[in-house]
């Protein structure tokens, strides 16, 4: 049977006060106290893994290990079934302006042009289908760990559409959905999202009856 969580403090690993701000308001309503990896200066450790699991897991397991207390990580992105699941756990990197330009940052139309021209290559009929997946770890310090996967299915479009969300979002049209993600209302993006699955999964077996 799957560990559970008790009403103690949780570490969220990650350095991204955004990501700590969402995932704190989603844990609010079972009264655990949640501290960013960030504020007790543990380290960030190389995301080596080859899935989204194994960089989730790297993640909460650094942290629970550095702090001595339960730890939390996600690792998300885009997986286009023509690019055989590309970029995937690469998602952020494809948006890397110092390996393309030489110049710090991130340019998300750069990584949104790049997942296109890909396609574009592949010929005319091919599909535009693919996935944003999320992973969410906990790992206690003695080693257990539980995890969670959470995916929404789609079609990439383009030109880009709209400006909300974050990301590929411009480019990420759900399946069932005419809008692409940064068109929806945020409210309803993040009711369908693929961290909002991964999410579910989470608080059904942590804090389900
Ligand atoms: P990470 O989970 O922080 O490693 O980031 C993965 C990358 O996937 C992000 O930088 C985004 O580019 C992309 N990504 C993950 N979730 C979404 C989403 O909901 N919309 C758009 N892009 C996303």
């Amino acid at each position: 049977m799957t560990r559970r969580l008790g009403s103690e403090t949780l570490v969220i690993a990650t350095h991204n006060a955004g990501k700590l701000k969402e995932i704190s308001a989603l844990l609010a309503p079972y009264g655990l106290n949640c501290i960013s990896a960030g504020s007790l200066g543990l380290p960030e450790p190389a995301e080596t893994g080859k899935t989204f699991i194994e960089n989730a897991l790297i993640k909460a397991r650094s942290a629970a290990q550095s702090s001595g207390l339960p730890a939390l990580a996600d690792d998300s992105g885009l997986c286009v079934d023509a690019l055989d699941g590309r970029p995937g756990v690469y998602t952020a990197d494809w948006a890397e302006r110092q390996w393309f330009e030489g110049k710090p940052g991130r340019d998300w139309y750069m990584a949104m042009g790049k997942v296109e021209g890909l396609l574009c290559e592949l010929g005319d009929d091919v599909s535009r289908a693919g996935h944003f997946a999320c992973v969410l770890a906990i790992a206690w310090p003695d080693g257990d760990s539980a995890d969670y996967e959470g995916k929404v299915p789609g079609t990439l479009t383009w030109p880009p559409r709209g400006t909300s969300g974050f990301g590929y979002d411009p480019v990420f049209v759900p399946k069932g959905y005419d809008q692409t993600f940064a068109e929806i209302d945020p409210a309803e993006k993040h009711r369908v999202s693929h961290r909002a699955a991964a999410f579910a999964k989470l608080v059904a077996e942590q804090f389900g009856g």
